[in-house]
C-alpha cells in the first residue's frame, strides 16, 4: 500500500518508533531510522528490516535535543531517500519530579526533544510535501497530551504542546493533501516505561511484575498495555486513503485512560 513512499521516523531504534517503522516498511515504504543505541545493534536492525521487507532502510543518528537536529535529519532523509512523504515525530523522553524540584536542565531537554524538534521537523519537511502534493505527518503525543499526572510537568506540557501544534499544522495544510494528526497512547511497555516500573518497584519494595500491574490499574482501565504493533497499524491507517480527510486531530490508544 505504501510502495514508493518515503518515511522518516524519529526515535525508531526502540519501542513505539520501531513498531511504526516496521509497520510502514511492511507496507512497502522506504524508511529512515533515527535514535540512539549501540552502533552494531542499530546496523543489525537496519539491515534486518531491509531484508525482511525488501525496502530501503537508512539510519541517521541525529540528536534531536540540538537546536537544528531535526532540520538536519529531515534534510538528510530528503537527500538520501529522495524526499520525505511520511514524517513520524516519535522521539521522546521523560523526567519525573515534583515541579518545585524539577531541574531546569531536564525541563529544557524534555521540551527540546518532545516539542521543539517536532516543530523543527515539520517546518523542514512541509515544503517538500506541499510541492509533491501529498504528505502525512504523525506526531506521537500521549494520553498526557490530554490529561495530566503528578510529577510530569515538562512531559505533560510538551505533549499538550504537541497537540496544539498538530491542530495548527492541520489547519495550515487543510486545503492540501497533507494531513497532520497525533496518536495518544496510554501505557506501552517500552524501555521508557520499564524505567518507571523499575523505579516504582524499588521505591515500594515490590516485585517488578506487581509494580507493572499497579501502574496499569491506576490509569488504564483495560489493564493491558498498548503495543508498538497496534500503534504501527494506526500509523498505516493514517497513511491510507481512509485517513485522507482526517487532520488536526488526536487519536487515543489508551485502554480507556482518558475516558474516565
Ligand atoms: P523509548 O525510550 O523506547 O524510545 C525513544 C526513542 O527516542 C529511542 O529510539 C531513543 O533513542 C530516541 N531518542 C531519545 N532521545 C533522543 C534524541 N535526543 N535524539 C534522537 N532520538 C532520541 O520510548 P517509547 O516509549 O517508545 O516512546 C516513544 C514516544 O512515545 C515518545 O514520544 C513517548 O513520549 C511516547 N509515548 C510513550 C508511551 C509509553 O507508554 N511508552 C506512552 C505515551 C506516549
Amino acid at each position: 500500500m505504501l510502495n514508493g513512499k518515503r518515511a522518516l521516523v524519529t526515535g525508531s531504534t526502540s519501542g513505539i518508533g520501531l513498531g511504526i517503522a516496521r509497520a510502514l516498511a511492511a507496507q512497502g515504504a522506504s524508511v529512515m531510522l533515527n535514535g540512539f543505541g549501540d552502533g552494531a545493534e542499530i546496523e543489525a536492525l537496519r539491515a534486518g528490516l531491509a531484508k525482511e521487507f525488501g525496502v530501503t532502510v537508512l539510519y541517521n543518528g541525529a540528536d534531536l535535543s540540538k537546536p537544528d537536529g531535526a532540520g538536519v535529519l529531515v534534510r538528510d532523509a530528503e537527500a538520501r531517500l529522495g524526499g520525505v512523504d511520511i514524517l513520524v515525530n516519535n522521539a521522546g523522553i521523560q523526567h519525573v519530579s515534583p515541579v518545585e524540584e524539577f531541574p531546569l536542565e531536564r525541563w529544557d531537554a524534555v521540551i527540546a526533544i518532545n516539542l521543539t524538534s517536532v516543530f523543527q521537523a515539520i517546518r523542514a519537511a512541509l515544503p517538500g510535501m506541499k510541492a509533491r502534493g501529498w504528505g502525512r505527518i504523525i506526531n506521537v503525543a500521549s494520553a498526557h497530551g490530554l490529561v495530566a499526572s503528578v510529577n510530569k510537568s515538562a512531559y505533560v506540557a510538551s505533549k499538550h504542546g504537541v497537540l496544539g501544534l498538530t491542530k495548527v499544522v492541520g489547519l495550515e495544510t487543510a486545503e492540501t493533501d497533507v494531513t497532520c494528526n497525533a496518536i495518544c497512547p496510554g501505557w506501552v511497555l517500552t524501555p521508557l516505561v520499564q524505567k518507571q516500573i523499575d523505579a516504582r518497584a524499588e521505591a515500594q519494595g515490590v516485585p517488578v511484575e506487581q509494580a507493572g500491574r499497579d501502574l496499569l490499574s491506576e490509569k488504564q482501565p483495560s489493564k493491558k498495555f498498548t503495543t508498538p504493533e497496534q500503534i504501527g497499524d494506526l500509523a498505516v491507517f493514517l497513511c491510507s486513503g481512509a485517513g485522507a480527510n482526517m487532520t488536526g486531530t488526536s487519536l487515543t490508544m489508551d485502554g480507556g485512560w482518558t475516558a474516565q
